[in-house]
């Protein structure tokens, strides 16, 4: 049997610093725990305008379709602001998602010990905090119709319109309910169905799809209401699952009650392929972050979790994500920061390149 495959695209900015770390503790695998993987690298974003002229290849893209998972870094930055729209390096990144048709954006919200201190909340209210937020990811608000601005008895009207199909709720749930079948078998679902219709149609499909996972406690929750209950006490979750609007607002929530953007990982997840592992992308949340690109003090972790993540969702490989997991968790114990993770106290951070080498030392 040959090897998994990735494709890695490091994109722009920090992206491709944080990907070098990735790439070190892929080969880690292979040399020490006879794990080998078949790794490919190329363009993506505004490294791939200025070789192509797009920020997507058309080859890339056929190829991102063929692998067992995409780890990409970062796209943009300031040079590629003046760029047309149709050309920015952000469409590279929507034209994987889309075309890939990922339809189910993991987000975890982990709080490591170490890192407790961090959050704006108290501590005891994020201490050992380990939530997945799932976002439906390709429809929703965000593209259905009819949208546009239009003239309506003489005045403009700015139309956007939340549509969801059975099959598509129907998708994003099954989803939720195995991921939660991995974790502590909790769904909490979330919409408005007290004003929105495609809310109560949500809320008809999730339980109706609940029904197959009857291990798995499911329970319902407006959007408005489980917004304030995240902030309250987010224990109380374990995976949520909600539609594109509302997990955009949602996981940006959950993901800041855990410290810095730069510890952050997401998966994003679609159909099964023909070896019945879903089609994935795995990518840090945080974005190029041109004011401290190339200076070597980026924080691998979000892009090293994110790898973690593919370790366990597209390679079934949940006991080494776990150790991987493990190793960031006692690195941080050890009290290694990268500057983002500096608190007031000061002390001297490490660099990109020393945070990936204490982690595979751990
Ligand atoms: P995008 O539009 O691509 O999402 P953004 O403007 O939202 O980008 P980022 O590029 O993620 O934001 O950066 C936001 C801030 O967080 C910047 O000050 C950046 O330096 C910091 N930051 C982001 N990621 C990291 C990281 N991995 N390590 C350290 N700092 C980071
Ligand atoms: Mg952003």
């Amino acid at each position: 049997m040959s090897n998994p495959s990735i494709l890695i695209l490091p994109g722009d900015g920090i992206g491709q610093e944080v990907m070098a770390e990735v790439k070190k503790i892929i080969s880690w695998y292979g040399d020490k725990r006879g794990l080998a993987f078949d790794v490919s690298e190329d363009l993506v974003g505004g490294a791939a305008y200025d070789v192509h002229g797009v920020p997507l290849a058309d080859a890339t893209m056929a190829k991102a379709q063929e692998v067992d998972a995409v780890l990409l870094g970062a796209v943009g930055g300031p040079k590629y602001d003046v760029l047309d729209f149709s050309v920015k390096p952000e469409r590279g990144l929507l034209r994987l998602r889309k075309e890939m048709d990922l339809y189910a954006n993991l987000r975890p919200a982990q709080c490591f010990d170490a890192l407790a201190d961090f959050s704006s909340l108290k501590k005891d209210v994020v201490a050992g905090l380990d939530i997945m937020i799932v976002r439906e990811l390709t429809s929703g608000v965000y593209f259905g119709t009819p949208r546009g601005i239009f003239e309506e008895n003489g005045e403009r009207v700015g139309i956007n319109t939340q549509r969801y199909t059975e099959a598509e709720v129907e998708r994003v749930a099954r989803s939720a309910f195995e991921l939660a079948m991995r974790r502590n078998k909790k769904v909490c679902s979330m919409e408005k169905a007290n004003v929105m219709e495609s809310g109560i149609l949500w809320r008809e499909v999730v339980t109706r799809v609940g029904a197959d996972y009857p291990e798995v406690e499911l329970s319902h929750m407006y959007a408005d209401n489980g917004a304030m209950q995240l902030v309250r006490w987010p224990k109380q979750f374990d995976v949520i699952v909600t539609d594109n609007l509302f997990g955009d607002i949602l996981s940006d929530c959950a993901a800041m009650l855990t410290g810095s953007l730069g510890m952050l990982p997401s998966a994003s997840l679609g159909a099964p392929m023909a070896n019945g592992r879903p089609k994935a992308m795995y990518e840090p949340v945080h974005g190029s972050a041109p004011d401290i690109a190339g200076q070597g003090k980026a924080n691998p972790i979000a892009c090293i979790l994110s790898f973690a993540m593919a370790l366990r969702y597209s390679f079934d490989q949940g006991e080494e994500a776990t150790r991987l997991e493990k190793a960031v968790e006692k690195v941080l114990a050890d009290g290694v920061r990268t500057a983002d993770l500096m608190g007031p106290e000061g002390g001297t951070p490490v660099s990109t390149a020393q945070m990936g080498d204490k982690i595979i030392e751990a």
